[in-house]
């Protein structure tokens, strides 16, 4: 027999997901909520809201993971099928649940919205399974057993999924995986593309055991390595694990930027904060964009003092104070007319760094010597220039992407200049 133990299968249910109006969240949150505790998703299968399709992926689901999750199709409407699907899977009858009665009458009380018998409805749960209360939704989870599996259907909504899986359903799981665990380590790289890092990783790879794996992971700027391991022991993989990403550090010490799994915003943002230093940008081309991502973290007012989108040659005079001469000697796309814009940020705004970027991202017949997806920036401090010159040519919103994750990088090579 299949050793199904530790090992999951999500399934997603709906549509949405097939026709691409929706993207699969529930599967990645519920495969890193997993990991945490032991289990190791083998497999996530999307289907649409068609019975057959959703019995065979559950009959092959229980045939290899011990625990097998569903999500979606647990609504009050038509196109909601999941619930009386299950009920028929395993053969119970559908029974209302006074405490989810009680619920969904509240809830609707407090909306002051009336309730309709199909709302009532969904506190219609099978005989033979364990109620996940929903705190935050009207559709109860679902709780069954099979084949000496667990099926564990809920709501497609993701915060009511994951209220109910963090609520109800990890804190009885955490107590039947006790003697399996998932280690993952990441560092990350910036500078070097991942070939070139495979390279110098010849030596590592072939030392490293069959049981920890090495994954690259590449997007604009950074490539993660992420290095992982299961074992029932969790001090030895600890140690074990540990001791592979020393080693990848002292392989790769030129090109880290951090030691554990986060974005390039969130780097720069605690280092310039650790650091007390403050940051200045003018935006042209990336229209305000590496100021939204360095608003995404707490505390973002005590670093970032502003960001000054200068998208209009004329704005570029009258607000960075750039002379129109200037911008005609160098061209507007350009590292002089970047430099100023960073210097004129970094002063006006008060800022330690200050960030100049402008890039030409679409086809403009002005610098027609200038390939469009040129961008230049310069970041600069007192002491410090950094200047950098991309070709991207992807579409325009990769190309802005690019863009920022170029100048957060070079945010975070100005910080190590200045700590020098
Ligand atoms: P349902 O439970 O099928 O009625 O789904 C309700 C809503 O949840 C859908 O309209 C989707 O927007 C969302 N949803 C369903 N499945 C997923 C999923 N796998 N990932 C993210 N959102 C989902
Ligand atoms: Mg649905």
């Amino acid at each position: 027999m299949i050793n199904k133990n530790n090992k999951a299968v999500l399934i997603t249910i709906g549509d949405e997901l097939l026709i691409g109006q929706t993207i699969d969240t529930n599967s990645a949150w519920i495969a890193q909520a997993l990991n945490k505790i032991g289990i190791a998703v083998l497999q996530r299968i999307a289907v649409g809201d068609e019975s057959q399709a959703i019995q065979e992926a559950l009959d092959a689901a229980i045939a290899k993971a011990k625990f097998v999750f569903i999500t979606g199709g647990l609504g009050p409407t038509a196109d909601d099928i999941t619930k009386p699907l299950l009920c028929n899977y395993f053969k119970g009858s559908l029974i209302r649940n006074k405490e989810v009665e009680e619920h969904i009458t509240a809830i609707f009380t407090k909306r002051n919205r009336p309730i309709l018998e199909r709302n009532l409805k969904q506190a219609d749960v099978p005989d033979n399974c364990k109620v996940l209360f929903n705190q935050l939704g009207t559709a109860p989870g679902m709780w069954f057993e099979k084949d000496h599996s667990i099926i564990i259907a809920l709501p497609g909504v993701p915060f009511e999924m994951m209220g109910i899986v963090t609520n109800e359903v990890l804190p009885k799981l955490k107590k039947l995986v006790t003697d399996h665990f998932i280690i993952h380590e990441t560092v990350i790289t910036a500078g070097q593309g991942e070939s070139f890092l495979a390279e110098k990783l010849i030596a590592f790879e072939n030392k490293i055991p069959t049981d920890i794996k090495l994954a690259y992971l590449p997007s604009p700027g950074i490539v993660k390595l992420r290095l992982t391991g299961q074992s029932t022991n969790q001090a030895a993989l600890q140690q074990k694990i540990l001791t592979f990403k020393e080693e990848l550090i002292y392989l790769l010490k030129d090109s880290i930027v951090a030691l554990e799994d986060k974005t390039l915003d969130k780097i720069v943002s605690e280092s310039l904060s650790n650091n007390h230093l403050t940051i200045g940008l003018a935006e042209s081309c990336t229209g305000g964009y590496i100021a939204h991502l360095l608003t995404q973290h707490v505390g973002a007012s005590q670093l970032l003092k502003g960001s000054l989108v200068c998208y209009q040659n004329e704005i570029k005079q009258r607000i960075l104070g750039i002379s129109a001469e200037d911008i005609n000697t160098y061209g507007v796309y350009s590292e002089t007319i970047a430099t100023k814009m960073a210097y004129a940020a970094k002063e006006l705004l008060g800022a330690s760094i200050g960030i100049g970027i402008s890039g030409k991202l679409s086809e403009d017949p002005i610098q027609s010597e200038i390939a469009t997806g040129t961008i230049f920036i310069s970041v600069v401090t007192n002491k410090h220039q950094i200047h950098q010159k991309i070709l991207s040519l992807y579409d325009r919103e990769r190309n802005k992407e690019v863009a920022a994750q170029a100048a957060l990088l070079l945010i975070w090579k100005i910080i190590q200049k200045e700590l020098a």
